[in-house]
């Protein structure tokens, strides 16, 4: 496949969150010059793909449609082994329109109880993908950190989930490790690992 981005092109992040937008420079390495679709007036398009690949797809391919320009967009979540992968692309709605993730948590924990199973086994993917305005092809990675999960939740750091996530060979959360720590092996990181082999 052959991947048209040189450097210093144009690139949309297909996100509305500053701070998300931020964060995929930085992974980026600042090759680009980046505008995100909450800077060009964008709408963000419902996510109604039900894998994280097909969201993150979706989300690029709109951002470059309505832009003209290449887009990148990434999608996330928990996946939780004995909930069938619930909540999966469903992570952030979980939380409510709040935003409450003390909220999810405890819905975790109750669907695990109501399954009466012993499994805590659980793992994060990340979806990135990248989509050019004419409609060629796409390039679409996932990166995934194994785990187990652990109620009550630990630590202060991180976001969302991290307090009941302990990565496999790990003792911490990811809600009590150094940021850098977790950054060093987050599902985050190791789709960005994909997508620089494969762009760069
Ligand atoms: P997205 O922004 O639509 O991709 O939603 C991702 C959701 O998955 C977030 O709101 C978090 O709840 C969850 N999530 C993704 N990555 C992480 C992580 O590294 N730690 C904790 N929660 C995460």
């Amino acid at each position: 496949m052959t991947i048209r981005l040189e450097p210093g092109a144009r690139l949309v992040v297909a996100t509305h969150n500053p701070g998300k937008a931020r964060e995929l420079a930085a992974m980026l390495e600042n090759r680009f010059e980046l505008v995100t679709a909450g800077d060009l007036g964008l709408a963000e398009p419902e996510e109604t793909e039900t894998t994280f690949v097909g969201n993150a797809l979706l989300k690029a391919r709109a951002a470059a449609r309505a832009s003209g320009l290449a887009a990148i967009a990434d999608d996330s979540g928990l996946s939780v082994a004995a909930l069938d992968g619930a909540p999966g692309v469903y992570s952030a709605r979980w939380a409510g329109p709040e935003k409450d993730f003390a909220l999810a948590m405890r819905k975790v924990e109750e669907r695990l109880e109501a399954a009466e199973s012993d499994d805590r086994a659980a793992w994060f993917t990340c979806a990135l993908a990248v989509a050019w305005p004419d409609e060629g092809p796409m390039l679409v990675v996932e990166g995934r950190v194994d785990g187990t999960l652990t109620f009550p939740g630990r630590g202060t750091r991180g976001f969302g989930y991290d307090p009941i996530f302990v990565p496999e060979g790990h003792a911490q959360t990811f809600g009590q490790m150094d940021p850098a720590a977790k950054d060093a092996m987050s599902h985050r990181a190791r789709a960005f690992e994909k997508l620089k082999a494969a762009l760069f």
